[in-house]
């Protein structure tokens, strides 16, 4: 069990141009979680119309509004979130009300009893129409087939995370989409709950089918990287060991042939193939060693925050 007495909840919303609804949302958040003590942070992804001033008319002392310095897309706003949250738990939604903070406080008893480290839910009775929808079965599709994870439902966004799990995910790109995945692959158990699911009724949707391709480079990207990083295969190293051994054979072999058996070498076929041999061996040895730093510059460069914050209020106090 990891059940934590009074546990204190971090909301993070990421929102964009969401100006009708931030404010029913906090209203809404506040209501669901009476009986809990938290901080809802808001994080305007650079919003561009009304979002920021009605997010500061909002009265409520359990806010935390992240002001970034310009749009970064959902990943990293919840980045933003998770990075200043302090919470026991992390609790991840949309800001366009499609997710109902109703559903919290039995997500958050799911955690507690299960000693789970995720708990994600599965949208029932999905309010998005088939532009949506088709990609994200596909998207689901793939998840299961190339990892044994089976998730219904990797799309949606009302997530419980222990605060470790949540810290520990590196969200960049359009990952936001597989977070239950990039936990997975941490080692987090998982648990899947039911939950509401409303049509937007303000604002529009940030995505299109445009989206598509990035989706499934970054769904691409995660699961080889991920395994490239668990166990580097060394594949040219390891070509290019086998390749200079052959190749140091054969010319030991044609120096035995040369100066202890007195014949000439200079016309054998074999000589152009050790030689070659031994370049391809030096070659792709360097080679391996180039593949392998940079997917090691590349893994830890995930840990670079790549947003940058203008301005961070609690309740009405400017904290950074
Ligand atoms: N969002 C964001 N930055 C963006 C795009 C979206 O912070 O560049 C937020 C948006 O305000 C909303 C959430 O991410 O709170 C989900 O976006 P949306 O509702 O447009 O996605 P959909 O429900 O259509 O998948
Ligand atoms: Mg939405």
């Amino acid at each position: 069990m990891n059940q934590i007495a009074n546990p204190f909840l971090s909301i993070v919303i990421p929102v964009y141009n969401e100006e009708d609804n931030v404010q029913l949302l906090s209203q809404k958040v506040a209501e669901a979680l009476v009986d809990y003590q938290y901080e809802l942070i808001l994080v305007d992804d650079g919003s561009t119309d009304e979002t920021r001033i009605r997010a500061k008319q909002i009265k409520d002392d359990n806010l935390v509004f992240i002001e970034l310095k310009r749009n970064y897309g959902q990943s990293l706003a919840l980045a933003a979130g998770i990075d200043q949250a302090i919470g026991d738990y992390i609790i991840t939604l949309d800001g366009d009300l499609q997710n109902d903070p109703l559903d919290i406080p039995m997500m958050i008893n799911k955690l507690e009893e299960g000693d789970f480290d995720v708990v994600t839910g599965i949208r029932q009775k999905r309010k998005d129409n088939f532009v949506r929808t088709i990609p994200s079965k596909i998207a689901n599709f793939m998840v299961r087939k190339a990892t044994k994870m089976d998730i219904k439902d990797n799309g949606c966004a009302l997530k419980v995370f222990t605060k470790e799990t949540a810290k520990d995910l590196n969200l960049y790109g359009e990952m936001h989409r597989f977070i239950n995945l990039l936990a997975y692959l941490n080692g987090a158990r998982i648990a899947q709950v039911p939950v509401r699911h409303h049509a937007r009724q303000f604002g529009q949707s940030k995505y299109g089918l445009g989206r598509t391709f990035k989706v499934i480079n970054d769904l691409t990207l995660i699961i080889f990287m991920r395994k490239y990083m668990q166990r580097p295969i060394h594949l040219f190293g390891n070509a290019g060991l086998i390749s200079l051994s052959l190749g140091g054979l054969i010319m030991a072999w044609l120096f035995i042939v040369k100066f202890f058996l007195g014949e000439d070498i200079g016309t054998r076929p074999l000589l152009i193939v050790g030689v070659v041999l031994l370049l391809a061996g030096v070659q792709l040895i360097t080679m391996g060693i180039v593949v392998d730093l940079l997917m090691k510059t590349y893994y830890e460069s995930q840990d670079m925050r790549p947003y940058r914050i203008r301005k961070i209020t609690k309740g009405e106090k400017v904290v950074a």
